[in-house]
């Protein structure tokens, strides 16, 4: 596919980058393969907005992949970051701002009776597994195909392909060893999580999933479904942990938790809570949690964990999101999600769109999608073509049809206009797609 646009100063950018950074990025989806074309190096962020290098401006729909959840450089955010520099940026010592981000997180999400914090959601979903492992004295994990929770070794069998499912290694340097108790199982299929605890008795540390998937694009559970894992652990003798690394404070105050409901023994957070700092954290039943050292044997640690600035960040975010921001969140969502089903639907092109809160993608196909399997059979080529066309009018969608798309507090009528306007083209770019051309 050619494009009809250029971007000399990223492209720049990028041959240099590939130069000295494998592929160019230093996270694999912003490089833009999926979707082709030159990935765009931004240099700043207001509101809903984006500027790249090329002094392009775009409305973000990224927002950083969930954390920008009041727009970028809000200025409270700012301020507080600003304050928190001029104290110092890391001391390696306990700090107030520590205890009251996790003060924060314990009265929203009524499950999380203690905190640790962490510094990516990779580090918070390895040590949950870590900590299930130590507390239950058992090995296996089970995961589901197409849910994303960080690079962990054994969590990387995902493909959903006959090698994940005997949690045989999806990425070379992930040994055996490592993902050899990792069982993958089918996404919304209790009968499957069922019969893994039957074939397995005893042998099950945990059943980790995201709370409510979002990176096979949005696949929400199943009307029963977390309550189906939750009672399947329970009787099992098993730890049932969420990852709401991507829901968390984003689906509501007390994220996909406070959608459903089904309380969880541990949870991972992330994102939103880090306020576009690297903070994140895991956290659950006391007595569990209790297990981490130093107050018990299951080591966890880092240099930079509860990073005065990275909390002061997240703090607040945090304390800005409330009933307001998420009615704002929630109806800037449904308006561009009616927009663009229209647009769709007016160029004749099968898709399902798939909401969780607001959270939302686009699946091109006419069936719905409830697993990896089902996302997998969607044409892709259609996004890409979709995603190329909103690229050239200045809309900044996630590069992948399998990621959800994100909106903020920031998102206003001119930002929701822009959308609108661009559309009805890209509309038409999916519908003329053909499989060669993407
Ligand atoms: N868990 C979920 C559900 C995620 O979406 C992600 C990242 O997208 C992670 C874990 C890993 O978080 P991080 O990229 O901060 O390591």
């Amino acid at each position: 596919m050619s494009y009809s646009y250029e971007a000399p100063v990223s492209q720049t950018l990028f041959d240099r980058a590939s130069l000295v950074t494998p592929g160019g990025v230093n996270s694999p989806v912003r490089a833009f393969r999926a979707v082709g074309g030159t990935p765009r190096f931004m240099v700043s962020g207001t509101g809903p907005y984006l500027t790249d290098a090329d002094g392009r401006e775009y409305v973000d729909l990224v927002c950083s992949w969930g954390p920008m959840i009041l727009g970028h450089s809000h200025p409270a955010v700012i301020e507080a970051v600003q304050a928190a520099v001029a104290r110092g940026t890391s001391f390696g010592t306990p700090g107030e701002g520590e205890v009251a981000l996790a003060e924060e997180i314990v009265t929203r999400v009524e499950p999380v009776e203690q905190v640790r914090l962490v510094s990516s959601g990779t580090e918070a979903t390895m040590s949950a597994i870590r900590l299930a492992r130590g507390f239950t004295g058992r090995a296996k994990v089970v995961k589901f195909a197409g849910c994303y929770h960080g690079h962990v070794d054994a969590l990387l069998a995902a493909a959903g392909s006959g090698v994940a499912t005997f949690g045989l290694p999806d990425t070379p340097g992930v040994t055996g060893a490592q993902a050899g108790d990792t069982i993958v199982l089918p996404y919304n299929d209790l009968e499957a999580v069922n019969e893994a605890f039957h074939t397995h008795p005893g042998e099950i540390a945990c059943v980790i999933t995201e709370a409510s998937p979002g990176n096979m694009g949005v696949v929400p559970p199943m009307p029963g479904f977390n309550e189906g894992l939750r009672a399947a652990c329970a009787k099992n003798g098993a730890l049932y942990i969420s990852d709401e690394v991507m829901t968390g404070f984003r689906t509501s105050k007390a994220g996909w938790y406070g959608v459903d409901g089904v309380a969880p023994d541990l949870m991972t957070f992330g994102k939103v809570m880090g306020g576009g700092f690297p903070a994140a954290a895991f956290g659950g039943r006391k007595d569990v949690m209790e297990y981490l050292a130093p107050a018990g044997p299951v080591y966890q640690a880092g240099t930079l964990s509860g990073n005065p600035v990275a909390t002061a960040a997240g703090l607040a975010q945090l304390r800005l999101l409330d009933d307001a921001a998420y009615e704002k969140i929630d109806a800037v969502s449904a308006a561009i999600r009616t927009l663009l089903t229209d647009a769709l639907a007016k160029e004749g092109v099968a898709h399902r769109l798939q909401t969780a809160s607001n959270m939302f993608s686009v699946f091109f196909t006419d069936r719905d999608v409830r697993n990896y399997e089902d996302a997998k059979k969607q044409q892709s080529f259609r996004f890409n073509a979709f995603f190329h066309a909103m690229l050239s009018q200045g809309v900044y969608l996630p590069p992948s049809a399998f990621e959800s798309w994100f909106v903020s507090t920031a998102h206003d009528e001119r930002a929701i206009e822009r959308i609108a306007a661009a559309l009805p083209s890209a509309a038409r770019a999916a519908a003329e797609a053909t499989e060669v051309s993407a």
